[in-house]
């Protein structure tokens, strides 16, 4: 036995941690691949890795060191399972093994119940930042056992980022901890690219601005306090000309946003959690919307006209509007995030560190930003704050904003602009900033056609209003339905 750890699925992820891996003092890696050509081509591509390779899985397992510790980054679902089995018929009490795949973090729950009767440690960990961060440094999200963190937890800090000196991983709580923390991270992910999206319509749109000069405003705004990756790579796009017919590349890209399914995941979960993540769910139905060409083409054949457009007179006060609205709406995107880990921690039986989770976000994966500094120390002053938008520094952000942002939304929905991000981060807020709600109205509505009850302002107790009968109010026990 050479190795202490050993990297099972050598396609673009594998590899890159393989060689991740290799690259950091003291680390010897083994790794396997189900397609032995797969292997020789990582082993002879990269002779300085000096990676212990096996063509058959018995030689592999045999190549590491005891505790065993074995990363999979295979294909999520049905290829993770099979791997699964093959290292469990081979590890002993006590070994470790890491699914560092895009896994439904309920399979990383069961899966760890099964293998849990072995003595054999299983680790579902998020590995955020795509191929660059497996090769350069990811931010890292493990669950499973605190003891197997132990073994694991200095590996993974010798390949994850660092920012500001510390490593982008942290024991996020156990079995499934790690993949629901990752599918939220991918979720807020989402929210942020859609609601940056939207300030790029509006500069364009209501701005009159060409994308060479929207990519000019991004590049400023990296400096300030929306400096972050995505709008880093946003003015690095919008700069874009295409080769082929001397355009911006942002036209000639068809308008229909895909995705990998992570951010359905979110809202699904979120859904049944019951925490509004409406930024992350209007950016998952803003893609779908996107990608029905049918329906778009039906209402444009359908429509008269399209409202004047109110064009800014200032752009440049256009444009620092839009960057207070990007940023409050930024703001309620990241609380309702929060939220969901709160809630599935709580669920879950986790016990996860908020704060933590901001710092372990600075580096290595995409919605990397300074702005999750302001998070961590937020909820490192008072762990148990009710929304991030009550701390301080985020009441304040979002107050100074606050009048630019209602003239964004207006502004847009008089010029016929799409804006379900803005628009429902703003309704968010006023939501939760309305001394009284019509949900009053919705409850009053429900004890009518169902009996569903209501409570009173002025007492205790549970009522019901004789709706069909005289109208009468009687006190009553809750209903059930
Ligand atoms: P793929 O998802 O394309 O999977 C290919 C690898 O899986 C190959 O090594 C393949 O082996 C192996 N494989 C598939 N089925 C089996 C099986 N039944 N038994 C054994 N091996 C199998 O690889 P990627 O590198 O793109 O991704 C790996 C993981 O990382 C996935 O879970 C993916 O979701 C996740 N990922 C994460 C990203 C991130 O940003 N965090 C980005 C991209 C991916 P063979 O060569 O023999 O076919």
């Amino acid at each position: 036995a050479t190795a202490n750890i050993g990297v099972v699925g050598l396609a673009v992820m594998g590899s890159n941690l393989a060689r991740n891996l290799a690259s950091r003092e003291g680390n010897k890696v083994a790794v396997f691949n189900r397609t032995y050509a797969r292997t020789e081509e990582l082993v002879n591509a990269h002779p300085e890795a000096g990676f212990v390779s096996a063509e058959q899985m018995d030689d592999f397992v045999a190549s590491l060191s005891k505790p065993r510790t074995a990363i999979i980054m295979v294909q999520a679902g049905k290829g993770t399972d099979a791997v699964i089995d093959q290292l469990v018929e081979r590890f002993e009490p006590g070994d470790i093994i890491v699914d560092g795949g895009n896994a439904n973090f309920h399979d990383t729950i069961e899966r760890e119940k099964r293998i849990a009767p072995t003595g054999i440690h299983f680790v579902g960990a998020g590995i955020s930042g795509g191929e660059e961060g497996a090769l350069n440094g990811p931010s890292i999200m493990p669950g499973g056992s605190v003891e197997s963190y132990k073994t694991l937890g200095p590996i993974l800090e010798s390949i994850a980022a660092v920012a500001e000196g510390e490593p982008c991983v942290t024991h996020v709580g156990t079995d499934g901890a790690g993949h629901f923390v990752k599918m939220i991270h991918n979720g807020i992910e989402y929210a942020d690219m859609q609601l940056i999206a939207e300030a790029y319509d509006l500069l364009r749109t209501i701005g009159g601005l060409e994308p060479a000069q929207i990519a000019d405003v991004f590049a400023e705004w990296n400096k300030g306090y929306l400096e972050s990756y995505l709008i880093e790579i946003t003015a690095e796009v919008l700069r874009q000309v295409d080769a082929e017919t001397g355009k911006p590349f942002i036209d000639i890209v068809l308008d229909q946003a895909g995705s990998k399914g992570t951010g359905v995941w979110t809202v699904q979960n979120a859904l049944d959690l019951g925490v509004p993540v409406g930024g992350i769910a209007e950016a998952v139905f803003a893609r779908a919307v996107s990608s029905k060409p049918a329906q778009r083409a039906a209402v444009q054949a359908t429509i008269q006209s399209r409202p004047d457009v109110q064009k800014a007179d200032d752009v440049q006060a256009f444009a620092d509007d839009v960057s207070k609205a990007l940023y409050a709406s930024k703001v309620v995107a990241y609380a309702q995030g929060f939220d969901a880990i709160i809630a599935g921690a709580e669920k879950y039986g986790w016990d996860i560190h908020k704060d933590k989770i901001a710092k372990i976000w600075r580096g290595g994966c995409i919605i990397r930003a300074q702005f999750l500094n302001r998070i961590a120390d937020a909820y490192d002053e008072n762990p148990d704050i009710a929304t991030l938008l009550e701390a301080p520094y985020f009441a304040d952000a979002v107050r100074e904003g606050e009048a630019a942002w209602r003239r964004i939304v207006a502004t847009a929905a008089l010029s016929g602009v799409p804006v379900p991000g803005f628009g429902s981060a703003l309704s968010y807020y006023d939501s939760l900033a309305s001394k009284r709600l019509p949900a009053a109205l919705v409850q009053g509505q429900r004890d009518f056609f169902g009996a569903h009850t209501y409570k009173r302002v002025d007492k205790d107790g549970v009522f019901h209003t004789l709706w069909s009968g005289d109208r009468t109010e009687i006190e009553t026990e809750p209903s059930t339905h």
